[in-house]
């Protein structure tokens, strides 16, 4: 909550940051727009370079507690692509200088997110994801990070090169319905182990 308030702080204020500033609030009124200048994010989790681009916006928003879709509304000017139906985890690439955008938000560099766009042709509708999920929850950059590896969008994708098993599948409407990376996986764990919380006579 903190955070969620911490974002809109931040797009609804102009702060002073050095010679160039524009408060994002710029953009709701036409007449100031400066498609150029972009306030930071207070703080954004850097994409890991096997992350997918929508597993990386998906953190970004659970980063301020916002769906993704609220994430693109208050970052971007333009309209958000229309999704598949694995929502905002299979995201279309996105034009260069909405890649630009993204980049100023987070402070990275440019090639950062260019590097982990979602290929066109990966871009189908499916009943099913596949992914790994020790590689999903055992992060070895971060932990406490989990993360969506871009070549699980490969639609020819069967096997986990780090653990040489085959990749098991999640529906794809989990991520139609999660707002965010954190919803996503609490539904994946529910998905998993569907008894473990809604069975009264389980011995606790
Ligand atoms: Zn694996």
């Amino acid at each position: 909550m903190r955070y969620r308030r911490s974002l809109i702080d931040a797009a609804e204020y102009s702060i002073p940051n050095g010679d160039e500033f524009i408060g994002l609030s710029h953009l709701e009124h036409g007449d100031d727009f400066q498609r150029d200048a972009v306030v930071p994010w207070p703080v954004a989790p850097r994409p890991f370079f096997e992350e997918a681009f929508g597993s990386w916006l998906g953190r970004v928003a659970s980063r301020y507690d916002i769906s993704v879709g609220m994430l693109w509304e208050r970052s971007i000017p333009s309209e958000m692509p229309r999704l598949g139906n694995a929502g905002w985890l299979i995201f279309p690439p996105v034009p260069d200088y909405t890649l630009e955008r993204f980049a100023r938000l987070a402070r990275l560099g440019n090639n950062r997110l260019e590097a982990i766009q979602t290929p066109i042709d990966w871009t189908t509708d499916r009943q099913c994801v596949p992914y790994c999920f020790k590689c999903l929850v055992l992060n070895d950059a971060d932990v406490a990070a989990p993360r969506w590896k871009r070549e699980w969008l490969d639609p020819t994708a069967d096997r986990c090169r780090v653990h040489h098993t085959f990749l098991e599948t999640v529906p794809a409407s989990i991520f139609r319905k999660a707002g965010n990376l954190a919803d996503a996986r609490r539904a994946i764990g529910r998905h998993r182990n569907p008894y473990k919380r809604h069975d009264p006579t389980r011995i606790r």
